[in-house]
């Protein structure tokens, strides 16, 4: 498996931090280092081998603070809303009922708890707050060989048709199923991604691609033959549904928070997963919520010199 997706490795690394130097956008009083920054393109992680996995992402490579920097771009604040385009045929899919319960259910957990380490420019910090929006079923109007234009226009068809509201709190999560190829890259640079738009009335809108990793088991699906909803597949893609959640919230026009390198919070901890536990099918988990259990990806903890984390815990204050 790790020898197999060895040749698409490099590739994939490049891709994450492939965009041109960052020109620095609105400036950030003592963010001066920040300016110099490599501007992510929303699809940092790359694939579940090699260097993306066992932490080598994090670090962050600053000098002081916490390894990740902000760059003075809106981030999502107060209640998050998650929203679904199921892409292609669900049919008889669990992954519809087991990544709806994901995204009921992973707002208010000490794991979403890390994203309310950062905060815009005013002070104010992310809330530990995901509701989800609701869900549309969309066939296959595109075909089943999508373009990055094509994902935006799916999600952009939802809002237009009044299938799925205008919200610019909103996160929409174009979902495809394993007979769907994403041709930028999913399954060989990438296993989802997130960008941004606006509507035409000029609300900002912020989406995300995640293709179902049945396509491809070695590289975006952490366990393949048990998982611990029964599904790999859906299991693969709880993850990256939360990688791409969390930065979405803390970069969602990828001028907020990321690192020297253009990782994004979930980039710095892409493919790793803390202590486990085995559940009753024998795979293994890391968390447990809303009825189930998880193996989610760590996120980089933006406080304490900044560090990969599974929960956050506000420290008490101490007056
Ligand atoms: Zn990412």
């Amino acid at each position: 498996m790790r020898t197999a997706m060895a040749g698409v490795l490099a590739m994939a690394m490049a891709a994450c931090g492939g965009m041109a130097l960052s020109g620095g956008g609105s400036g950030v009083a003592g963010q001066g280092s920040a300016l110099r920054d490599v501007r992510p393109n929303g699809k940092g992680g790359g694939l579940m081998s090699g260097d993306a996995r066992g932490g080598n992402h994090g670090g962050g490579g600053g000098q002081s603070g916490n390894g990740i920097y902000y760059h003075g771009g809106p981030l999502i604040l107060g209640t998050t809303n998650a929203y679904y385009v199921w892409y292609g045929d669900w049919s008889g899919n669990s992954a519809t009922s087991i990544l709806t319960d994901l995204a009921k259910g992973i707002g208010g957990t000490p794991y979403f708890n890390i994203n309310t380490t950062y905060y815009d420019g005013a002070g104010t910090h992310v809330t530990n707050a995901v509701s989800y929006g609701g869900d549309v079923v969309d066939g296959y109007p595109y075909g089943k060989a999508l373009s990055d234009s094509d994902i935006q226009s799916i999600v952009l068809d939802a809002i237009s048709s009044g299938a799925l509201p205008s919200d610019a709190n909103g996160v929409y999560f174009v979902l495809t199923s394993k007979d769907v190829k994403e041709t930028s890259g999913f399954c060989k640079y990438y296993c989802g991604w997130h960008t941004y738009t606006t509507t035409a009335s000029g609300t900002p809108i912020k989406y995300a691609f995640i293709g179902d990793p049945d396509q491809c088991p070695s590289g975006c699906e952490a366990q393949s033959s048990s998982s611990p909803n029964d599904n790999p597949g859906a299991d693969g893609m709880a993850s990256v549904i939360a990688h791409e959640l969390e930065e979405s919230v803390t970069d969602p026009e990828l001028d907020a928070w990321y690192d020297r390198r253009g990782y994004e919070n979930a980039d710095k901890c892409a493919w790793t997963f803390g202590t486990t536990y085995t559940t009753s099918n024998g795979s293994l988990a890391n968390m447990s919520f809303d009825g189930r259990d998880w193996l989610i990806q760590r996120n980089w903890v933006n406080a304490s010199g900044g560090y990969c984390a599974l929960s956050y815990s506000a420290p008490l204050a101490v007056q």
